[in-house]
């Protein structure tokens, strides 16, 4: 019989490079492969199980409302969709919601929003408004998304694309006051950007931002998509910067490690350019995924996932600075959403991870030279300092042989 990974590589477009481990169970912060070996998560699929796998109320929640009521569409009313939203808008500050079911479509539902905005209530001339967003973000991969990405490999190949797009440096408030002109709807931001690398941005930045934002008449709009619902170590990462976006991007942990469950929120008065049949979704806002969100939402209040996330992620990142290594070049990130930069010229991040995954613990590298540490926030600190342990010795390993040779 083929293996599992062979098929893969047969009948899968490949467009993934996995990590060579077939997984067939997880519960918690671990998952098992197909030969019964136990791994500590440490990547929580990019944020999307900060509740845990298989979190055990997310569980029955959802066996009870998929025995009741799943997909109807849009067209009718359902009992789960409104408390979702009014939870979420309560916890969030935002007036409004539009469910989706993935990050990108979240994305596009905002760059939609911004566009119809500054057409019909800033006054912008038709097409002519302008998205601003960042150096080194990342939002999604569908062609608008692509079309503001500055990483070659997501646009290389997959033009033309959408106009309507400027880039600012990360991190320079300059730069974005002098690109934002009067034909500017939104300024799109991540306020620490996840697949670049857990870039933190200088502190005041997106409080700066922010200000320009209001000053100049354009949306800022944070996409909190990976960020969001605790993992920082606050409910939301603009929270840090006592920040409070017009337009809030949410996704991954909002589903439970269970569903794909997407919204763009806003105010108000940007929220209103909708009107029926401007645009949607079939899966969007369905019963089921409104109640696994809700319950989602629930979990993380009730069980102080973002204190646990602020706590836990201090303790890991004192942990890992004990660590004495050259190949550590900088540690970085805030809340359980750590970045550890490697020395490319000593080993490269994707040869850690292989390592890692060897004793037991799977992560993921970012770019060539960043292994990202983001387990799911149920994980305790005896479980921080096995990984810890790991890492070390995997690192000190990797410079014995370095030497060795
Ligand atoms: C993952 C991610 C997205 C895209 O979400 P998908 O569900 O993969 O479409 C967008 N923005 C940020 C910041 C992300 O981390």
């Amino acid at each position: 019989m083929a293996s599992r990974i062979d098929l893969e590589a047969q009948y899968c477009a490949q467009n993934y490079k996995p990590l060579p481990v077939v997984l067939t169970r997880a519960e918690g912060v671990h998952v098992w492969d197909e030969d019964g070996n136990k791994y500590l998560d440490m990547m929580s699929a990019y944020s999307a199980v900060s509740h845990g796998h298989a979190n055990p109320r997310l569980v029955r929640l959802v066996q009870e409302q998929v025995a009741q009521l799943n997909i109807v569409s849009r067209a009718f009313y359902t009992d789960r969709l409104g408390p979702f939203l009014e939870r979420i808008c309560q916890l969030t500050g935002q007036d409004m919601a539009l469910p989706m079911n993935t990050g990108a479509e979240a994305v596009e539902t905002a760059i939609k929003a911004a566009r119809k905005w500054a057409y019909t209530v800033k006054g912008v001339a038709t097409d002519q408004a302008e998205i601003i967003a960042c150096t080194g973000n990342f939002h999604g991969r569908t062609i608008a998304i692509v079309a503001m990405s500055d990483e070659p490999q997501y646009q290389a190949g997959f033009g033309p694309f959408p106009p309507g797009f400027r880039l600012v440096e990360y991190g320079n408030i300059d730069a974005l006051r002098e690109a934002i002109t009067d034909n500017t709807a939104a300024f799109l931001v991540e306020p620490i950007q996840g697949e670049g690398g857990i870039i933190v941005p200088p502190d005041g930045y997106l409080k700066a931002a922010a200000e320009l934002c209001r000053e100049r008449n354009v949306l800022l709009i944070a996409d909190e998509i990976q960020t969001g619902l605790g993992r920082t170590g606050k409910l939301l990462a603009c929270e840090h910067d006592d920040v409070h976006p017009d337009g809030l991007i949410l996704g991954k942990a909002l589903g439970g490690g269970i569903l794909p469950v997407s919204m763009f929120l806003a105010r108000r008065d940007v929220m209103e350019v909708f009107t029926p049949g401007d645009h949607g979704s079939t899966f969007g806002g369905n019963p089921l995924a409104a109640a696994v969100g809700l319950e989602a939402l629930n979990i993380l209040v009730e069980d102080n996932l973002a204190q646990r996330s602020a706590d836990l992620g201090t303790y890991l990142l004192e942990q890992l600075r004990e660590i004495d290594t050259p190949l550590i070049r900088e540690l970085r990130g805030r809340g359980l959403f750590v970045g550890i930069e490697i020395d490319p010229s000593l080993a490269s991040a994707r040869q850690v991870c292989e390592a890692l995954m060897k004793r037991g613990l799977l992560s993921k590298e970012t770019h060539e030279t960043v292994v990202r540490l983001a387990p799911p926030l149920v994980i305790d600190q005896a479980e921080i300092d096995w990984a810890v342990q790991q890492i070390r010795e995997v690192l000190q390993e990797i410079d014995r042989v370095r030497l060795a040779s």
